[in-house]
């Protein structure tokens, strides 16, 4: 007689497979049908409705119907994916470089005194950006801080003192550079931004970058790694090489707070910071090699 999942097995195997998903295995076998063991096969059985019961809440029958059961199937087409990071937008058009103030201001103008998240709650001042905007190197950093958040500026308080530093040993000067954040606004406490609120302000980040177009961007900690690349992933396995960007070089590094914090992982920056170097074609300064 066939056994059947029990509605606690069958959420149990959801969660399952939701758990897996979570770890980034996407791709799931069924075992060959083994006719001696009946009551396997109507454990794959049991698995293969849970599968239709995810396949009819997403919108591709073909490609879920047009599975058999020896060969693989990918769990994308039965459970939808989480979205934390939106598809990023189009990149836009070239702004030339003697519209690239006036689109920038555009920009800003449009932001206006924002509320369309949560963080506007706590904000003195909407920190937009600073420096060059025919830059050929920019910095993202996370969100703003106390001192930013006073003064309307990007990085002016410890962090920025050393961010300024690092920018400085590469040869350059602050004002040579563009600087923003993920976020525009304080999260309280100096948290790191939520989905909700990274991906509400994004959009605007991409447009400045877009109208700058820079040659090379640095990534400043995972925050800024993850809402420009469109996917988590720890630090480790981004930092040292180029990532394609919006038609860019994007450099991922750590954070400058992060560096304040363990300075140890200064020389592993500085490392990152010379691979920006290079793609710029930037001399190494003599006390930095
Ligand atoms: Fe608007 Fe960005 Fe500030 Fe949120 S963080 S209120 S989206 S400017």
């Amino acid at each position: 007689m066939a056994r059947k999942l029990d509605t606690a097995t069958r959420e149990a195997l959801v969660e399952r497979v939701r758990f897996y998903r979570e770890l980034g295995l996407t791709e799931f076998y069924r075992r060959p049908v083994d006719e001696s063991a009946k009551a396997s096969v109507e454990v794959e059985s049991q698995a293969a409705a849970v599968e239709s019961q995810y396949s009819a809440e997403i919108a591709d029958p073909p490609a879920a119907s047009s599975q058999s059961q020896s060969k693989p199937f990918m769990e994308e087409a039965a459970i939808p994916p989480r979205k934390p990071f939106p598809a990023q937008p189009p990149i836009g058009n070239a702004v030339s470089s003697s519209d690239r103030v006036a689109a920038l201001n555009i920009i800003r103008e449009e932001i206006g005194e924002c509320t369309r998240c949560a963080l506007h709650k706590g904000r003195n001042k909407l920190v937009f950006a600073d420096g060059d905007p025919n830059a050929r190197l920019l910095f993202v950093g996370e969100g703003p801080g106390a001192d930013e958040d006073a003064q309307g500026l990007p990085f002016v308080g410890r962090a920025g003192q050393l961010l300024n530093n690092m920018i400085n040993a590469m040869g350059l000067k602050r004002e040579e550079v563009y600087i923003c954040n993920v976020v525009k606004c304080r999260p309280p406490g100096n948290r790191t931004p939520e989905p909700e609120e990274a991906n509400t302000c994004t959009p605007f980040l991409f447009r400045q970058i877009d109208v700058v177009r820079p040659q090379v961007i640095v990534a400043l900690g995972a925050t800024a790694a993850t809402y420009l690349l469109g996917h988590r992933q720890p630090l480790a396995g981004l930092r040292g090489r180029v990532h394609a960007f919006r038609g860019t070089q994007l450099i991922v590094t750590y954070h400058p707070a992060f560096l304040l914090r363990d300075p140890r992982q200064k020389k592993e920056a500085w490392a990152d910071l010379q691979i920006a170097m290079k793609e710029l074609g930037l001399k190494l300064p003599a006390s930095g090699r």
